[in-house]
């Protein structure tokens, strides 16, 4: 942990982006106080997969240790269309872990709090100003050396500064006795299904009682998309999921949303920066959003940590030095999206493993 470097960080938004954020500039010494306009903390979604990128940072920043125990690596990533096998792919040795996004949001959570950064709930940013003020919900104006907009896909911070298949993600029981109890059923599975509709089942155990299910449909199939999920019609799709697509009916308060990105031309103005959704939201297909939103919180906080004389130039210099890997994996997320070509299995070559094998700690 640094001494007291003197300067002061609002945050905006307690997402992965912004507790990556806030931690590593408390530990790097800065006074960080973290918004969160829900009434608590907690993350939205069900499951997720991370890549050696966020992996190495949350290393970095004391996050990995306590969240270990509660993940799992898949002995592959399968491929499936209408249930034959396309491909198992294990990336050769790169690292990548499953597990439960509420895991990864206490483990956040507790590194930001140890880290001394002070969490006010019920906080909406409603706007900043370049000059390094936030305008909250309630009225205050706060003054800050640095503003951080991680304030997710429908940032206020970022519309203050001027600058879709859909699905529904749900986690379930493991079941894997029913499912037929075969070491299969421990693989991540990406269910395709082209005919007579599209439908598609993303498969992640998370550990041994949990399983993340993202059950994807186009928008304008009304029955694909309801919520509850319509048993019928993803049972007739994918029969051999059936216990736990029966567990997954009987979810009430699941959502489901269509795909949403958001490209900038400059991710700062002044001393207000946005990091994760907020900057560079992007399809699913890769599973980098979160990876990518840690990965430049981190860069993002070192950087003027690092250098903050002229916090305005260090943001610009951080961003040159650090977006065109994230537009490249934004790019390319968009395409496997609208190509649904990630169905054809062994995508995961060298160059769309960019941003995966990129560890953002190297150096700093
Ligand atoms: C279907 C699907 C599957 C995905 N799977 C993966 C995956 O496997 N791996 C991966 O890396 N990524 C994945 N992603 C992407 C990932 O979920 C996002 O990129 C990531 O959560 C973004 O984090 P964030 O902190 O930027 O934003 P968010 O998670 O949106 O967090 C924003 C936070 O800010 C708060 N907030 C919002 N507005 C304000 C305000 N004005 N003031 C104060 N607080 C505010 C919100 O309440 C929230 O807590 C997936 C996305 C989708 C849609």
């Amino acid at each position: 942990m640094s001494e007291s470097n003197g300067l002061k960080a609002e945050v905006a938004g307690a997402g992965f982006a912004g507790l990556v954020a806030a931690t590593t500039l408390a530990q790097q010494g800065w006074d960080v106080t973290l918004h969160e306009r829900g009434e608590e903390l907690r993350p939205l979604g069900a499951g997720i997969v991370l890549w050696n990128n966020s992996l190495e940072v949350l290393k970095a920043i004391g996050a990995y240790d306590s969240l270990l125990p509660h993940t799992m690596v898949p002995p592959f990533y399968e491929t499936r269309i209408h249930n034959e096998t396309q491909s198992l792919e294990d990336f050769d040795g790169l690292p990548w872990r499953t597990m439960t996004r509420k895991a990864l949001h206490e483990a956040l959570e507790e590194a930001a709090r140890k880290a001394g950064v002070k969490v006010l709930v019920n906080s909406e940013v409603v706007a900043a100003d370049p000059s390094g003020t936030i305008t909250l919900a309630s009225g205050k104006v706060r003054h800050a050396d640095l503003v951080v907009g991680a304030d997710g896909v429908t940032s206020n911070v970022r519309d203050s500064i001027g600058s879709k298949d859909g699905v529904t993600r749900l986690i379930v029981p493991r079941m894997k006795e029913e499912l037929g109890g075969q070491d299969e059923w421990d693989n991540v599975i990406d269910f395709w299904n082209f005919e007579p509709r599209v439908l598609r089942v993303l498969y992640v155990p998370c550990n041994d009682d949990e399983l993340y299910i993202a059950l994807m449909a186009p928008i304008e199939d009304e029955e694909g998309s309801a919520v509850p999920i319509n048993y019928d019609v993803w049972a007739e799709s994918h029969p051999y999921l059936a216990p736990v697509l029966r567990e997954a009916a009987k979810i009430e308060n699941g959502r489901y949303d269509g795909y949403q990105t958001n490209v900038l031309k400059n991710w700062s103005n002044g001393k207000v920066v946005l990091v994760g959704d907020s900057a560079h939201a992007m399809c699913p297909a890769l599973a980098q959003g979160a990876g990518t939103a840690m990965q430049n919180a981190y860069t993002m906080a070192m950087a003027v940590s690092a250098d903050h004389l002229d916090l305005p130039a260090t943001l610009q210099t951080w961003e040159a030095e650090e977006r065109e890997i994230t537009d490249r994996c934004q790019a390319k997320s968009a395409w496997y999206a609208e190509t649904r070509n990630m169905s054809k299995g062994n995508q995961f070559t060298p160059e769309v493993l960019e941003t995966a094998a990129y560890n953002p700690t190297e150096g700093r």
